[in-house]
């Protein structure tokens, strides 16, 4: 208690701060799944910068290769020139990702960020149908731009900017969550009913996992039909793997395990591996009619970024089984672990849901939720809600955190959830 304390964050920072808000410390090293503040206190992380961190903080591995890149005075900024160490990111894609999964998809570095990848597949859709809308699903989230918000299922998030959704009848999600068999009925008649002038869709975005609409799990038949539905009715399938690929749900795409080949995929938060800003949309070649200039931008591919996204796909996917089967046990002791805490709160908490190492427990009491996450972040461990309501407390740890780690934040949590019952 040597330090004033955040002063500065509360008087100069915009009240825009959101994830932090439960977390009442100044934030100064990190190492793996964990970090540490500047008062000594030692945190394990299973937020891993919503999703960012697949690989740990400060990876010992992408950290050399970052500081040898730096020490050779490795071009840092290189806009959209052919570089060295975009021929080597490519090259790792192609090899360790494209190539295994018979994947046929173009390369496109659409800006720093996820949103910025979405906004690209968005506009990359609509000026290959040639038409306006794209439709979403509720509780989707897809970006804080104004097109990527415009198909985001969050009210709260859109009102402020008085973005309307693009298609203006948010879909059900039949899909999600329960047993029910995939139902595209009222979707297909939506799609039929040329008389009332209905604009058809360019194309269908979708989450497999929707990570901050509240972890909820697309089964795949569903993923199948959408796919089927896409390609009858000429729509093209735009899969959002910002937040669950990167292997976080087992495999790299988080749309292999259902069979499915999107035409517009979406990357980014994992993929420099090192927290650096980068995404990736990839598509199927046949719809690289982009003109030369026709979206552009200053920080499109980043060259830092590139050296741990290579190093990365290097050091985890040349034998990406070895990882998705380590993602899958651990995915399976969260399970286990979630399955315990909802004994102990049955009447409190719905089933946990998941796949890989992406889980959430939504609870019923209101603040139940929040209150769990603030005392876990007291107990030492940090973590994060999701869903509409801020009612799921959501496991998202570094793929890499050890066995022992990840049953001491499970323990932490089963304790803060004990706490505030
Ligand atoms: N799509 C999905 C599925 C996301 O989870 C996010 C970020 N939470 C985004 C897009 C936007 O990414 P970014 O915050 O990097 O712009």
């Amino acid at each position: 208690a040597t330090r004033p304390g955040p002063d500065i964050f509360e008087t100069l920072e915009s009240e825009v701060r959101s994830y932090c808000r439960g977390w009442p410390a100044v934030f100064d090293r990190a190492q793996g799944s964990r970090m540490y503040d500047e008062d000594g206190h030692t945190y394990l992380d299973f937020f891993a910068g919503a999703g960012s961190l697949n690989y740990g903080h400060n990876n010992p591995l992408l950290k050399r290769a970052l500081i040898d890149y730096i020490e050779r005075d490795g071009v840092t900024h290189g806009l959209d020139m052919s570089t060295t160490a975009k021929r080597t990111f490519l090259e790792s894609f192609r090899n360790t990702v494209l190539r295994p999964r018979g994947l046929p998809y173009k390369v496109m570095f659409p800006g720093p960020t996820g949103t910025n990848a979405v906004e690209a597949a968005l506009k990359l859709a609509r000026k290959v149908k040639g038409r306006e809308s794209v439709v979403s699903f509720t509780n989707a989230f897809h970006g804080m731009s104004l097109g990527s918000l415009a198909v985001t299922g969050n009210a709260f998030k859109r009102a402020g900017a008085g973005i309307p959704l693009v298609h203006g009848t948010p879909m059900p999600f039949d899909g999600y969550l329960d047993g029910r068999s995939p139902d595209f009925l009222w979707f297909e008649r939506l799609l039929d009913d040329s008389g009332s002038g209905l604009d058809r869709p360019a194309a269908v975005i979708v989450e497999t996992v929707q990570g901050e609409g509240g972890v909820n799990v697309a089964r795949g038949e569903w993923l199948r039909g959408l796919e089927d539905l896409c390609r009858r009715h000429d729509m093209l399938l735009i899969v959002d793997d910002v937040q669950m690929g990167c292997g976080r749900t087992g495999g790299f795409f988080s749309f292999e395990e259902a069979g499915i080949v999107p035409d517009v995929v979406t990357v980014s938060k994992s993929i420099s591996g090192y927290g650096l800003p980068f995404a990736l949309t990839l598509f199927r070649p046949e719809l690289d009619i982009w003109e030369p200039g026709e979206h552009n931008g200053t920080f499109r591919g980043n060259n830092p970024a590139f050296v741990t996204g290579a190093a990365a796909l290097d050091a985890y996917w040349a034998d990406g089984q070895a990882m998705e089967k380590q993602t899958l046990a651990l995915g399976d002791r969260v399970e286990e672990a979630l399955r315990a805490i909802r004994s102990e709160h049955f009447e409190d908490t719905e089933d946990p849901r998941g796949r890989g190492l992406i889980w959430g427990l939504e609870f019923h009491a209101r603040d139940r939720a929040t209150r769990t996450a603030r005392r876990a972040f007291e107990l030492g461990l940090l973590i994060e809600t999701s869903g509409p309501e801020s009612e799921v407390v959501k496991i998202l740890p570094p793929l890499t955190i050890t066995r022992e780690e990840l049953d001491e934040g499970l323990g932490i949590l089963a304790r803060a959830a004990r706490e505030t019952a």
